[in-house]
């Protein structure tokens, strides 16, 4: 079989956890696999690496940013060859350009284009485990881009495609998938497996175990993803094209904690008004989450709507410029609010999914903001402080009520 496994920065934060991840590494090969391990950075080195930049250029290009960043995953691959190599086993570590990452050219936030897969199949033939780094690649300047925060999943699933992997193992901090974080529902289960798509839904609202992007790349090229522990030996998490068969009623609930609103306080109610404050936002390059528009009186309405944090003192700006021309008498911020998520591929049939959730706000006191609602998902925008207390009551609620976590 050929294997590609990834292990996230917690797994080798230090130099004993690389050893313990150089053994499992091992342990795969001698059981007469082809490896190929991508690497995240050391535990918190991309965040220490963008605070040294900080401190020297808050306003650094985004090409020397990455030229930084890309050092994390370097020093990690580098650091497992040693080990392997030091444990009798053998291992060559490559980075991105040397594997032949074709990227696009944004920086810091590339998309993979193309990968060669020679250099690794020739290293795989003389019997080496293949070390890549992993979140970054090589755009058309030539130049060493990255592909986002959490990028390192992507590049795995993408190598597995590339390569035709059989499975591809995603080895980080917790057991698998959960129902809820684990962290802050005690009581949170693991999930044998889950779609393609519940998956995306969850990555997309908060879940952080998987980069959004990788299991777009996972579910279109069809590979096999595993979520695993690296510290201890236990099934985990398939991630694969559902049945319907086996649908959850609900699969998971996430939160979302970089998220602010905003509220456009008595607009002008006439056609374009829409038009013209989330044109304003895309020529911003700010995308837009929840949209809710309120019906009119008098003659104006409000419409609110929610963005990651990192844009708000761009919108900020672009809307007190703009006001007058939008007919805007109030501009309101809120960047203390959270989205508390559920998903299932199940709930589209079933509307108690979604009463069952308000019931919960209610029970324990959360007032909603807004609401959105997809096939697969129901997302409320609450305070970010009630966040943690509105997780333990939905995933109390449907446990009790059995409506859901588990199949229908
Ligand atoms: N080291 C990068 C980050 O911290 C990429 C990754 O870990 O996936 O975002
Ligand atoms: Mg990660």
């Amino acid at each position: 079989m050929l294997i590609v496994q990834k292990y996230g920065g917690s797994s080798v934060a230090d130099a004993e956890r690389v050893l313990h991840v150089a053994k499992n590494i091992m342990k795969t090969k001698a059981a007469g696999n082809d490896v190929v391990v991508v690497l995240s950075a050391q535990g918190k080195t991309t965040d220490g690496l963008i605070a040294k930049a900080q401190e020297i250029n808050p306003k650094a290009s985004r090409r020397e940013m990455d030229m930084l960043l890309v050092t994390g995953e370097q020093q990690s691959v580098a650091l497992m060859a040693m080990a392997i190599n030091s444990l009798g086993g053998r291992a060559i570590s490559l980075n991105g350009a040397q594997v032949g990452i074709e990227t696009t050219n944004a920086y810091s936030d590339a998309r993979i284009r193309k990968i060669h897969a020679e250099r690794i199949e020739n290293e795989l033939e003389r019997g080496n485990i293949v070390l890549v780094t992993g979140f970054q690649g090589v755009n058309g300047h030539g130049d060493m881009t990255t592909l986002g925060r959490g990028g390192s999943d992507t590049s795995a699933v993408a190598l597995a495609a590339a390569l035709n992997a059989d499975v591809c193992e995603i080895y980080t901090d917790v057991e698998g998938v959960y129902t809820a974080d684990p962290r802050v529902v005690k009581d949170a289960q693991k999930l044998d497996e889950i779609s393609y798509d519940e998956m995306l839904e969850l990555a997309s609202l908060g879940a952080k175990v998987l980069h959004c992007r990788s299991v777009e790349v996972a579910k279109k090229y069809n590979v096999k993803l595993l979520v695993l522990s690296s510290m201890v030996e236990a099934p985990g998490t398939e991630v694969k094209e559902g049945s319907n068969m086996e649908r959850m009623l609900v699969s998971g609930i996430a939160a979302d904690k970089n998220v602010a609103r905003i509220s456009l306080i008595g607009i002008n109610d006439e056609p374009g008004k829409a038009f013209e404050v989330f044109e304003l936002m895309a020529k911003e390059k700010v995308s837009v989450d929840i949209i809710l528009q309120s019906t009119s009186r008098d003659g104006k309405q409000d419409i609110s709507f929610t963005i990651g944090k990192q844009d708000l003192d761009i919108a900020k700006a672009a809307l007190e410029k703009h006001k007058k021309r939008l007919t805007v008498s109030e501009v309101q911020y809120d960047e203390h609010v959270a989205k508390l998520s559920a998903v299932g591929a199940g709930m589209a049939t079933n509307p108690g999914v979604a009463s069952a959730f308000f019931e919960a706000m209610y029970d324990v006191g959360v007032n909603i903001q807004m609401i959105s609602t997809s096939e697969i998902k129901i997302t409320l925008l609450i305070a970010e402080e009630d966040v943690d207390t509105a997780m333990v009551a939905v995933h109390d609620k449907f446990k009790n009520k059995s409506v859901s976590m588990r199949k229908d």
